[in-house]
């Protein structure tokens, strides 16, 4: 079975519930305050280990004690952190605020997260993987020179277009799977919907899957749609990092050579488990967890 090597964020998260969300110049009461492992580079990582990958982590966090929490939680997963670096900067945190629809709202301030380097060490572990897996949360040159790598390599490129931005074009060129959720594909191909986006998206990287967060994924190819995922209906309580669940599981699965379509099954159980709990990194589930919604 290969390796997954995830390169991206650590952040701490500090998360507040609260009924609604303030006006601008309003107090508001909240309701609970928690802090927890996030970050979509980290969120992947775990998704995809505790769905039963082997699975390494690139990264950089601080010095203080929210750094050596996000790295004590990648090792309790079982994560290999041999490529997190420690820098003499603030680890990242991500502000997110939860209301009682179970939206959410996310303010990060990246930090560590910055940090420019891919070097011998970080080149060294992808080229043994089978699968590169990126978000936007670290500076594009650096996702840049890892995806280019990787394609030289022979290694799968896993692209979550996410925090979206536009100017991207260069990273989507390099991806052998584009994961956007439906507001990141229609911004980054400004389509008007959905599966045009995908269709327009997909005359670039060779396969991309839109989520649709309630309403499921679809799959674009060679700009045409080739697959609808279904839904999975539950009760969703916090969607924080469905869609990190939804790539960490769906490359758990591709790693162990399944085919797309199961791996998208099961991402969608996975992520279906995730929505129904509390948190980011936290809500993810087990590989039993999501054997068993599959059954
Ligand atoms: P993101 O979290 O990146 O915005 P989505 O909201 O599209 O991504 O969600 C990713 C996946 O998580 C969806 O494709 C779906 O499988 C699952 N999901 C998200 N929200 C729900 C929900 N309310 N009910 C069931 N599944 C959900």
């Amino acid at each position: 079975m290969g390796r997954v090597v995830v390169l991206g964020s650590a952040n701490m998260d500090l998360v507040v519930r609260m009924p609604r969300r303030p006006e601008p110049g309003e107090t508001l009461t909240g309701t609970r305050f928690e802090t927890g492992a996030g970050g979509k580079g980290l969120n992947q990582a775990i998704a995809a280990v505790r769905a039963g990958a082997d699975v390494a982590f690139i990264g950089a966090v601080g010095t203080d004690s929210f750094g050596e929490r996000l790295r004590a939680r990648l090792v309790d997963d079982g994560v290999d952190d041999s490529r997190l670096q420690t820098l003499d900067a603030a680890t990242g945190i991500a502000q997110i605020s939860v209301t009682d629809d179970g939206e959410n709202t996310i303010v990060i301030v990246p930090g560590a997260n910055g940090h420019e380097g891919f070097d011998a060490a970080d080149r060294a572990l992808v080229e043994g993987a089978s699968h590169l897996v990126v978000q936007l949360e670290r500076p594009a040159t650096v996702l840049a020179e890892a995806m280019r790598f990787a394609r030289e390599q022979g290694v799968t490129t896993v692209l979550t277009p996410a925090p979206a931005r536009e100017g991207i074009d260069d990273l989507i060129d390099l991806s052998d799977i584009l994961v956007p959720n439906e507001g990141e594909a229609m911004l980054l191909s400004g389509a008007p919907d959905a599966e045009s986006a995908a269709i327009a998206l997909s005359r670039r990287a060779r396969t991309v899957v839109v989520t649709l967060g309630s309403r499921g994924a679809l799959v674009a190819e060679a700009g045409e749609i080739v697959r609808r995922v279904a839904p999975r209906p539950v009760e969703a309580i916090d969607t924080t990092g469905a869609g990190d669940t939804f790539v960490g599981v769906m490359v758990a699965w591709l790693v162990a050579e399944h085919p797309l379509a199961e791996a998208l099954d099961a991402a969608t159980a996975g992520a279906s488990i995730a929505v129904t709990r509390a948190g980011a990194a936290s809500s993810m589930p087990m590989r039993d967890e999501i054997i068993a919604a599959l059954a």
